[in-house]
C-alpha cells in the first residue's frame, strides 16, 4: 500500500483498505459482494386494529411510558412545543419528541456524584411543577418504579423526577413506527422512509438538542449523537430514533485525529475527500455537502461531510444543515428499510484546538465480526468502496426519478471535483 493510498485492488480483486483516520485494515475479499443485505426477521406479522400506533414504547399511543418530554414539532411547518404537560400529550400530533432516556449510557448520577453537578433552578422549578400536577407525579411515579428495579439505588422521588427532567442522555423520536396504513409489522420507517423535509426537521432538531445539551451540562467535553437502526444495529426498538449523550472526555478517536490535525490543518481534505476524488468514490453532493463511499470501515460506510465553514452541527446555517440533511437522507433511503444501520454524527469538541468538519457516517450493520477479525485485527468487509458507491449510485438514481429525493443533489458522475471542496478550516 502507497503512502499516497490508503486503498489497493490485488491482482485477484481482494480489496486492501487502511482507514484514513483511524488506522484500521480491512480487506474485501471478492464475490461476496452482491449478497443480499436486509436481515431476515421472519415472516411479517398482521397488525390488529389500532397495534400499529402502539408496537412500542416510543409508539405515539404509548407516550407517558416515556420520559417527560422536553420538546415536540409540530405542524406542517414543525414549530417547536416546550415541556408539554402529561394531560397535553394527546392535544397536538408530535412528528417528533424528546425525552431523556431512561436507561442512560452516562446516568444523572455519574454527573452528580463525580463531577458535584446540581441541577440549574429552571429544572428545579420544572420537576416541582410537574410532581405538583397530579398527572405528572403519578407518570413519574411509575417511570421511578421501573428506575429503582433497575438500578436498586434508594432515590426520593423528587431526586428521581430531577434526574429524568435534567438527564443529559436524550432520545428524539419520530412519529411513526411503521407507515400509515400499514398492515403487518415489518412496514417501518426508516430514516428514507421520511420524506426529505421530515429529515431536516428531525436533523435540525438533533442539531440544536446537541447545543441544549452541551448548554445543559457544564462537565460535558462532548454530546455524542448517533442513531441505532435495527436490532443488528443496537436499536431496542424498531423505531425511528436518534439519542445524544454527553459524555466528561471525547474518547480516543479525537485524540487520533488532533494529533493528525497537528500536522495538517487540512486533514480531511487531503486524507479524505481528495482520495475519494482521486479514486473514484464521490457518491454523491449538493451545494453544502458531499457523500463518499468510505475507506477502510469494518462495515460498508458512507460519509457524509458538510463543505460549510462551520463546525459544530448547530453553528451551520439552517441551508448548511439541510444540504447535510438532504444527503444522509438520500443515503438512508438508498440503503433500504431492513438494512441495519449505524448513524454517527463526527464533530470538532468545543475545546478542540483545531478545527473539523461536521461528517455523519452511514455504516450498514450486515455482518458480524468474528473470530478472524479477533485474532488478526484485519477486518473483512463485503462490500468494497468502489462496489458500494455503485450500488448507491443505482439506487439514487432510481429514488430520484421516483421523486423521493431532495432537489439539488447530484450524483454520481454527475459531481465535480470542486463538490468536494472542505472549508472547515478557513
Ligand atoms: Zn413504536
Amino acid at each position: 500500500m502507497s503512502d499516497t493510498s490508503p486503498l489497493v485492488r490485488l491482482a485477484d480483486g481482494t480489496v486492501k483498505q487502511v482507514g484514513p483516520l483511524t488506522g484500521t485494515r480491512v480487506w474485501t475479499v471478492p464475490g461476496r459482494a452482491d449478497r443480499p443485505l436486509g436481515m431476515d426477521r421472519g415472516a411479517p406479522r398482521p397488525l390488529a386494529e389500532g397495534e400499529a400506533t402502539r408496537l412500542c414504547a416510543f409508539c405515539e399511543d404509548r407516550h407517558l411510558e416515556t420520559t417527560p418530554e422536553k420538546a415536540r414539532l409540530v405542524g406542517p411547518s414543525f414549530e417547536e412545543l416546550r415541556r408539554v404537560p402529561p394531560r397535553a400529550l394527546s392535544d397536538t400530533v408530535a412528528r417528533f419528541r424528546r425525552f431523556g432516556n431512561l436507561f442512560e449510557i452516562v446516568s444523572a448520577e455519574y454527573w452528580r456524584e463525580n463531577h458535584g453537578f446540581r441541577q440549574p433552578p429552571s429544572i428545579v422549578d420544572w420537576a416541582r411543577a410537574y410532581l405538583e400536577d397530579p398527572e405528572g407525579r403519578a407518570h413519574l411515579e411509575r417511570l421511578a418504579a421501573v428506575r429503582a428495579t433497575a438500578s436498586g439505588v434508594p432515590q426520593s422521588l423528587e431526586e428521581h423526577a430531577l434526574d429524568l427532567l435534567g438527564g443529559s442522555h436524550d432520545v428524539i423520536v419520530a412519529r411513526r413506527h411503521v407507515v400509515d396504513g400499514a398492515t403487518t409489522d415489518d412496514q417501518l420507517v426508516s430514516s428514507g422512509m421520511l420524506t426529505p423535509d421530515e429529515h431536516a426537521a428531525y436533523l435540525g432538531f438533533s442539531a440544536r438538542s446537541l447545543r441544549e445539551i452541551a448548554e445543559g451540562q457544564p462537565h460535558a467535553a462532548y454530546v455524542g449523537v448517533f442513531q441505532n437502526w435495527l436490532r443488528p444495529a443496537g436499536a431496542s426498538f424498531e423505531h425511528l430514533h436518534k439519542q445524544l449523550v454527553a459524555i466528561d472526555e471525547h474518547g480516543p478517536q479525537v485524540d487520533r485525529e488532533l494529533r493528525l490535525l497537528a500536522g495538517d490543518r487540512w486533514l480531511y481534505q487531503h486524507a479524505i475527500a481528495d482520495v475519494a476524488v482521486r479514486e473514484g468514490l464521490v457518491v454523491a453532493a449538493n451545494d453544502g455537502a458531499v457523500a463518499f463511499a468510505g475507506v477502510g470501515h469494518r462495515y460498508p460506510a458512507f460519509e457524509v461531510y458538510s463543505t460549510a465553514e462551520a463546525n459544530l452541527p448547530h453553528e451551520h446555517a439552517p441551508e448548511g444543515v439541510r444540504a447535510v440533511s438532504d444527503l444522509v437522507h438520500a443515503l438512508h433511503a438508498a440503503t433500504g428499510v431492513h438494512v441495519p444501520t449505524n448513524e454517527e454524527w463526527h464533530y470538532r469538541p468545543p475545546r478542540a484546538p483545531w478545527p473539523m468538519p461536521w461528517r455523519i457516517v452511514l455504516k450498514w450493520r450486515i455482518s458480524t465480526p468474528a473470530g478472524f477479525e479477533g485474532g488478526t485485527k484485519i477486518h473483512v468487509n463485503t462490500i468494497d468502496p468502489w462496489s458500494l458507491r455503485s450500488r448507491a449510485i443505482a439506487s439514487l438514481e432510481r429514488l430520484r426519478s421516483e421523486g423521493r429525493l431532495a432537489g439539488g443533489i447530484s450524483i454520481g458522475e454527475e459531481c465535480r471535483p470542486g463538490d468536494a471542496r472542505l472549508r472547515y478550516a478557513g
